[in-house]
């Protein structure tokens, strides 16, 4: 639906193998490229192969050429957008990577205005096939079943978001202020996972964000326009200047070092766009390496000289270009948390806050464990983007409510999972999709778009989302993948934690066999996570069942 009047549903998303993690990779991402995409007559682009020197590709709604990129490989992605703007017209939108996608660092990033691709390292895939950026010069133009048909439910659409609480709420405060909640509730990761709270959280509320605001922006046609921008205006880091960050952000740059300057976030925020890295791996990795450093496993010498002290900025600034650039230790955390654990050794990997190498983001499982669950069996690893527990963190009452510390919600976790899937069949964000207008209205939307009768069928759009999640799991049990890696991080399992002033205090993750062995029976999978026949011939999914000859015990 991208390119349309519909409001907040022109995401566009990158599938891949990820190099980080080996499973199956899925990175959604908005400003306008989507609906740029769309108005060239484009839905899906397959990228396959390497060029033997950097490219990129530039698509119009006649033409597709693969370009020299020799002018433009080395540069940041603001530079890098500039140029081919300049080489293609006004009428341009680039995806593209920066210096990290280049160096193949593990969780790079694809940016594109100042909005990311940013989770499972599809930067680095790009980069491994010399592939600087996908540009797109097109005219406005849609391609809808019945127009008139789609226009007049947009227009429903956009009445029922005008009225939505939610909606006023993201419009005013985007992510900048969930914070507020997080640390209240003792699920704001501090200190690489041990704590839930920020000693003094109060000084990075959304409120003191705002104070440094200076601007908002959005992705096409979406009135929330919930990038909010900040500027610095005085101290070591004046002249910072951001779309951003958002809560994810927030945290990658605060809680991970026990800091809360937050001027030192927004130029931390600035300098990963730049650059083209993920700012939650790369938060988390520089948390990880702090961890290391309070314990001896990494050493002044080891860090170029940095003392990675616990509330110390600097490092972190000088880290994440370190990273980028893979230079001196930059290039082990370059690797992400469990590859830079298995190196150093001597029992690092208790700090590798990860599920099948994607670090988590930033909400701490063992105070929200519904969302630890999703982390632990989502395709692509810990990602908040996917099978968000509303349930846990804002206490939604649908499916069902949760007792944010049991751990008895297989259900809902799959719910969650199975709704984000089928909602970015739009693609639609994630935030609009719950402006309350879901599901009624979007499968009316997608049959007028599209002329497909089915799709105007809740029932059906529901399998729609069941069948993405079970084609996943087949793809990452042909990858090898089963039971065995789902799993939340040793941390979680065997250190309680520490919530200072909030509730939740000496909580851990204690039933996680139970809890797969439920979620694997109502998923239809057999004990070992393993989709059975049965179940991929329901979902029309059985040619899926050659690739995973022998993995389906
Ligand atoms: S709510 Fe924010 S992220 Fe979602 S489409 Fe609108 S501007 Fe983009």
């Amino acid at each position: 639906m991208a390119g349309t009047t519909a409001q907040g549903v022109s995401r566009w998303m990158v599938c891949s193998k990820s190099p980080q993690t080996g499973a199956f990779a899925r990175s959604v991402c908005g400003a306008d490229f989507g609906a740029w995409l769309k108005f060239a007559g484009y839905e899906i682009i397959i990228v396959e192969g390497k060029a033997e020197n950097p490219v990129y590709l530039h698509l119009s709604d006649d033409k597709c050429n693969i370009l020299d990129a020799s002018e433009i490989w080395g540069k940041d992605t603001k530079e890098t957008q500039a140029w081919l703007n300049q080489s293609h017209g006004r009428n341009t939108r680039t995806a593209c990577i920066g210096p990290a996608g280049e160096n193949l660092v593990k969780y790079a990033a694809i940016v594109s205005d100042r909005r990311t691709a940013g989770r499972c390292g599809t930067g680095a895939v790009m980069g491994s096939k010399n592939l600087k950026a996908i540009s797109v010069t097109a005219q406005r133009k849609t391609y809808l079943a019945d127009t008139e048909v789609y226009n007049k439910l947009a227009k429903e659409q956009i009445e029922i978001i005008r009225n939505n609480g939610g909606f006023k709420n993201h419009k005013e405060w985007g992510t900048t202020n969930t914070q507020d909640i997080t640390s209240s509730i003792g699920i704001f990761p501090t200190r690489n996972f041990r704590y839930g709270q920020l000693t003094d959280y109060e000084n990075i509320s959304g409120d003191k964000y705002r104070l440094l605001r200076t601007g908002d922006m959005g992705c096409y046609s979406c009135p929330a326009r919930c990038g909010k921008v900040h500027t610095v205006t005085s101290g070591v880091y004046t002249g910072a200047h951001s779309e951003g960050p958002e809560y994810e952000s927030i945290w990658a740059f605060t809680g991970p070092i026990e800091s809360s300057y937050i001027e030192a976030s927004i130029a931390a925020d600035e300098l990963c766009d730049d650059l083209g890295l993920d700012t939650i791996s790369t938060g988390s990795s520089i948390g990880f390496a702090y961890e290391m450093y309070e314990k001896g496993l990494l050493k002044k010498s080891d860090t170029d000289g940095l003392e990675l002290i616990y509330g110390r900025h600097e490092p972190m600034i000088s880290l994440i270009t370190k990273i980028a650039r893979r230079e001196g230790i930059g290039d082990l955390l370059a690797e992400g948390t469990m590859r830079a654990a298995a190196s150093i050794g001597q029992g690092a990997s208790i700090g590798a806050i990860h599920v099948k190498g994607l670090e988590l983001p930033a909400y701490e499982p063992r105070g929200a464990k519904s969302q630890g669950y999703n982390y632990a069996t989502a395709s692509i690893g810990a990602s908040h983007c996917y099978g968000y527990a509303t349930q846990d963190i804002f206490g939604a009452p649908f499916p069902r409510p949760t007792d944010r510390f049991s751990e008895e919600y297989a259900d809902v976790v799959i719910f969650n999972q199975d709704g984000s899937a089928f909602k970015e069949t739009g693609i639609i964000c994630a935030f609009a999709g719950g402006w309350g207008w879901v599901p009624n209205l979007f499968g009316k939307m997608l049959k007028a778009a599209r002329g497909i009768e089915l799709l105007a069928d809740n029932k059906y759009l529901d399998k729609v989302g069941e069948r993405m999640f079970n084609l996943e799991r087949a793809f990452n049990v042909r990858e090898g993948f089963n039971r065995k890696q789902d799993t939340l991080p040793e941390r979680m399992r065997t250190e309680p934690l520490h919530t200072r002033r909030a509730k939740g205090e000496g909580q851990m993750v204690s039933h996680q066999d139970e809890f797969l062995d439920k979620y694997y029976q109502l998923r239809g999978w057999t004990k070992e996570g393993i989709p059975t026949e049965e179940k991929l011939t329901e979902l029309g999914l059985e040619f899926a069942l050659k690739d995973m000859t022998g993995k389906n015990k």
